[in-house]
Formats: C-alpha cells, structure tokens, sequence
C-alpha cells in the first residue's frame, strides 16, 4: 500500500492528474455496473407479478410518470430500460478500460525512460558496482512486470471493490439478513485466503525477481564470451546455468496466477449452492415456489456479478504482493532522481580556452572496497603540451584519467582548471573541451559515420568533420574503400572490423568535435607500430594548439612527450623526460627491456 501510495507521489503530474481522472471513471463505471444489477430485479419481480411493483424503490412512481396502464406494456418497457442501463454501463467499462490499459503502458514507457537516464547519470563508482545487465533487467523486465502486476491490478481492485460494495449494499436494502451473511461467508473466504497467502506470496515475489536476475545476466554472458565457449566446448555447459532460474521465474510467476485463480473454483459450486439451499429451504417451510423465484433470480443474478468482483479484488490483491519487489526495485532509483539532468548540450560554450595549466593538487581517490588507489598525486599539465602516462599494469592509470575527465571524483584533494576548481558548471565547460579514447573503445550498432560522431541523430552529423576526424585517425583510406563507405554499418559492438580498426574509429570520435584537450588511454595498443607512428604524428601537427595526455605502456608511444610521469601503487614516483624516467622503468620486468633503448 505504502509502496502504491509512493509510486502515484514520483509520477510525473499530469501522469497522476490522468490516472485520477480514470480512477473516477472507473468508480462510475462500477456503479453503473451496480444501477445495471438493480434495474433487473424489478424486471423480474413485476414479470412474476406485477402488483408487487410497490415493493421496488422507484417503480411505482416510474409507472405513474410514464402514464403506462398496461401491465404488458410496462414490463416490456421496464425490460428495455434494464437492458439500456446494463448496454450503456458496460459500453462506458469499455471505454474506460481502454483508457486504462493506456495509461497503465505509457506509465510503463515513461517509468523505463526515467530509469535509464537515471542510471546512466548515476556517479560512475555507483555504476561500476553493478552489473549492467541487471540494470537492464529493471528497465525492460521490471518496468513490464510492474505495470501488468501492481499497477492494472490496483486498479482493477478499486474498481471491482467499488462494484462489489454496491452490488452489497443494494442486496442488503433487499433482504439484509441473507445478503450479509453471503457477502459474510464469501468475502470472509477470500480474505482468510489472502492471509493465509501473502507472506508466501512476498517470499516468491522475492525469488521470482532473483531468478529474473539470473536469467538476464546468464543470456548477456553467453553471447558476452560466445568466442571462447565455442572454442572450449563450453555452450552446453553454460547455457545450461539458465536452467535453474529460468524454472524458479516460470514456477513462481505460475505459482502467484493459481493462487489468485483457485478461490474462485471453489466458492462459484458453493454460490450455486446456497442458491439451492435458499429455494429449497423456503420451499420446504412452505413459502410459495413463485414468490421465491424472484428472490432466488435476483440473488443469482447479484451474484453472477459480485463473485467475479469479489474474485478480481482478490487476485489483484494477490498479484500486488507478488509483484510488489519489481515495484520496489524501480522506486529505490526514482526516489532519489534528480531533478532534470544536467543536460550538455544546453550548457554555455562559453567558457575561456584552456590556456595555463591544468593542476592535481594532493588528489587521493579510493574505490568502494578499494582503498587507496590514488595517493597525493600532485600534477601539473601544461596548456598544449604532451605528457606521458606511464606505469604498469594496475598502477591508477585510467584511474587518474577518470579523474582528469571528471567522471569520478576526488575523495581527497582538488584538481583545477586554470586555477578554478573542477566543479559544477565548470566541470562540464571542462569536459566538453575533452577528447578521449578510452583502453577499449565501445562501438554501437550502427554506421561508421554514426559512430565517430556519437549519441547525435543522422541528420545532425557533420559529414566533413567526421571525414577529418578520420583523416587524422589515419582510418580513412579504409573507410573510403568499403563499399558502403562511412554508412557501413559496423555489427555489434564493432564486430566487422579489426581491433585496430575499432581503435582508430574510437580515436576519430574522440577528434570529431575539434576537442582542445585529446586523452588517450591506451588508444594506440592494438595499433602496429607504423601505424601508431603515423597517427602519432598526426597529432604532432596539432601540438602547439593541443594539451595531450597519453597513457601508454609501451615507452616508444611516449617518445614525443614533453614530460613522462611514472605511475607505481597509485603514487607518482618519477617525472621528467622519457630518459630520465627510463631507468625506473628498466627493473618493471612488464616493460621490454629493449625498448627502454629508445
Ligand atoms: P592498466 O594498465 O591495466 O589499464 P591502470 O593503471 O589503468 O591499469 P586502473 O584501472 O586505474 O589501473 O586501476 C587501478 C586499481 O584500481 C587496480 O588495482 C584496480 O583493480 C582497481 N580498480 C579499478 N576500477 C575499479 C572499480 N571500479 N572498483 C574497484 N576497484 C577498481
Ligand atoms: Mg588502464
């Protein structure tokens, strides 16, 4: 409930003006359910006998208004009425459902949305922790399984719960012994069964969204490491681990239907019977046959229509316990969204040219359950010079860049801009000054074209930049000979092309926005040698105008760098020219030793 109440608060206004306009609808929908019950029993009462028509509220006064003498006439104009109230109500349910299963789905779209821009602007350190497969799952699967299992089966319960205390109450205006003691007995047997279920419920619900983990993680790991499974003969294996949560999923998900459906197979005999009974019973004390039809027609009647009502408030119930984990999972990142995004593109580009320095002042940084792994680092970059990144393997290199892109953030110390702290607004004036190349370049599914110039729409790519950028990147040539040319369509995450090839795209899209500042992490690796030459010096003749960081392991990458820093346990512990920094290098056995001669 408290959960229900919490959804409907972090709805966005006008979602929640809609779903009060339909919940009103629905509340008028029910009672026009209940009218459509009501306008029968009179039917049948004066069908059986038309002199009883006094004992109905309002008929008496009907006849008089529409002057009709006839008993014949009347009861087929009563019938008429009935059935018009019964067409409209049902006519206008429809409506309303339709609207309600509208707006219950683009919630849905709306929630998924929200989601994902929640997490991708999450801080990267949050991110990193999970797995991004699950945060995945919350988007397509969860969001999906709120909404057909907590959001429509509330509603579906107010509705239904209003129908069924109308259809009661004016049972009990009839004969309220009898009708208490069945809405009593019927209503006393679906909440005993609701009690009786719902911890269980709740513990499958938790196990169902569990298991739904599982299957998410286990079907992006396949086609994740496809390569070496084939290689190691290990598919078979490994799919077979979709298995066990798979089968938890389907039988807990099966589990929580035939708990809501089972109460009804049981009370509808049971409904029957009580009729029976009633008929029989006044028959037997003596009571006459045809005044007890109408009685026992009109409860028949009633009933055909409030046990479904009573049913739905019942399974609605029940799906919202079960369901109520996948509401949960999405309501733990809404809770804390932030307001609107800070969105880049909106953002002044007027800030000043990178022009002094850019400077680390003691910086320490440490991950969740990773102490450490930046210690004082003290820095300074020069405006448009190059400097080299070198150290071995986990030393805090790509670290001190995320730093440096300012997509973590110190947990001790300050890095400045020019002498202006990186924060704020500031922050993103820096970043869009950035070019950045990161150790493995993620490409999409898309062109060429649509790679390098990343996250924009076809038509807002500028073609000529994008050849440039390429031309720099030294990837052209190779481009200009695909048949499709920048419009080849590159497969998942680049799977057509080469490593190098990749690289040199993720080079491209680093260059595509003319960036002051170019970061490359790494970025010339899987390049050969050549290569990695040509493209470096490319960039040489943009030196003088760019500042540019370079992380390398290999020191014949950093041969052009002003300055060399060394990276050892998160501390910088040489700095100076490439030879000078050599020798410290000489004794890391993860270094070629004949390197170190250039
Ligand atoms: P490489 O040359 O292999 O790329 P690196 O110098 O770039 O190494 P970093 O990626 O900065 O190293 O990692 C520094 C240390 O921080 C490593 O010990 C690594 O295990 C740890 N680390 C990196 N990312 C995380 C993370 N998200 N959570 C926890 N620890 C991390
Ligand atoms: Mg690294």
């Amino acid at each position: 409930m408290q959960k229900l109440v919490e959804l409907l608060r972090i709805l966005r206004p006008a979602e929640r003006r809609r779903f009060w306009l339909i919940l009103a609808g629905i509340t008028l929908v029910a009672l026009g359910d209940v009218a459509g019950v009501a306008s029968v029993i009179p039917f049948l009462g004066i069908v059986v006998n038309p002199a009883s028509a006094s004992k109905f509220w309002g008929v008496t006064e009907l006849r008089t208004m529409t002057g009709i003498v006839d008993d014949r006439s009347f009861i087929i104009f009563v019938g008429i009425a009935s059935m018009l109230i019964i067409t409209t109500s049902n006519l206008l349910n429809a409506w309303v459902t339709a609207a309600q299963i509208r707006l219950a789905n683009a919630i849905g779209v709306s929630l998924g949305r929200r989601l994902l821009s929640a997490y991708a602007t999450q801080d990267q350190v949050t991110l990193l922790g999970r797995n991004s497969s699950e945060l995945g799952k919350n988007i397509l699967s969860e969001v999906d399984r709120t909404i057909v299992g907590v959001l429509v089966p509330a509603m579906t319960v107010i509705s239904r719960a209003v129908a069924a205390g109308g259809i009661i109450l004016f049972l009990v205006l009839i004969d309220p012994v009898i009708a208490l003691s069945l809405a009593a007995i019927f209503g006393g047997i679906y909440i005993a069964v609701y009690f009786i279920a719902q911890r269980w419920l709740a513990n499958i619900g938790m196990s169902a969204i569990d298991a739904n983990k599982e299957r998410f993680r286990i079907v992006n790991e396949t086609f994740g490491a496809l390569r070496e499974l084939r290689l190691y003969g290990r598919v078979d294996a490994f799919v077979s681990r979709f298995d066990e949560p798979a089968r938890v999923y389907s039988e807990t998900t099966a589990t929580s239907l035939i708990v809501g459906q089972i109460p009804r197979f049981v009370l509808e005999p049971l409904a029957f019977a009580s009729i029976v009974f009633l008929v029989v019973h006044s028959i037997m004390t003596g009571g006459n046959p045809a005044s007890v039809i109408p009685m026992a027609g009109m409860f028949a009647f009633a009933g055909y229509r409030l046990l479904p009502s009573l049913q739905h408030v019942f399974s609605g119930f029940a799906s919202v316990r079960f369901y109520a984990p996948a509401l949960a999972t999405i309501l733990q990142t809404l809770r804390s969204e932030k307001a609107v995004p800070a969105e880049r593109a909106s953002v002044a580009p007027a800030a000043p040219r990178f022009s002094r320095k850019l400077e680390f002042k003691k910086v320490g940084f440490s991950y969740p359950e990773r102490p450490n792994v930046l210690v004082d680092i003290n820095l300074s970059i020069a405006a448009e010079t190059t400097v080299g990144l070198i150290g071995r393997t986990g030393s805090g290199k790509t670290t001190l860049i995320s730093l440096l892109l300012g997509l973590l953030h110190p947990a001790s110390g300050t890095i400045l801009v020019d002498g202006v702290p990186l924060t704020g607004e500031r922050l993103i004036a820096w970043q869009r000054k950035l070019g950045y190349v990161p150790q493995d370049v993620f490409l999409i599914d898309g062109s060429i074209a649509a790679n390098i110039a990343l996250g924009l729409f076809d038509d807002e790519i500028n073609l000529a930049a994008v050849e440039k950028a390429a031309r720099l990147a030294n990837v052209h040539d190779f481009i200009a000979n695909l048949p499709a040319g920048y419009k080849t369509v590159v497969g998942e995450r680049g799977a057509r092309l080469s490593g190098g090839q990749r690289q040199r795209i993720g080079i491209a899209r680093a260059l595509y926005h003319d960036p002051e500042v170019i970061v490359l992490d790494e970025a010339t690796s899987g390049l050969d040698s050549e290569t990695e030459q040509t493209f470096l010096q490319a960039i040489d003749q943009l030196a003088g105008q760019r500042t540019l960081i370079v992380v390398a392991h290999r020191p014949t990458t950093l041969r052009r760098a002003d300055v060399v820093h060394m990276i050892d346990g998160g501390r910088i512990v040489a700095s100076g020219s490439l030879e000078a920094v050599m020798p410290s290098i000489d004794s890391d056995r993860r270094l070629p030793l004949g390197s170190a001669a250039v």
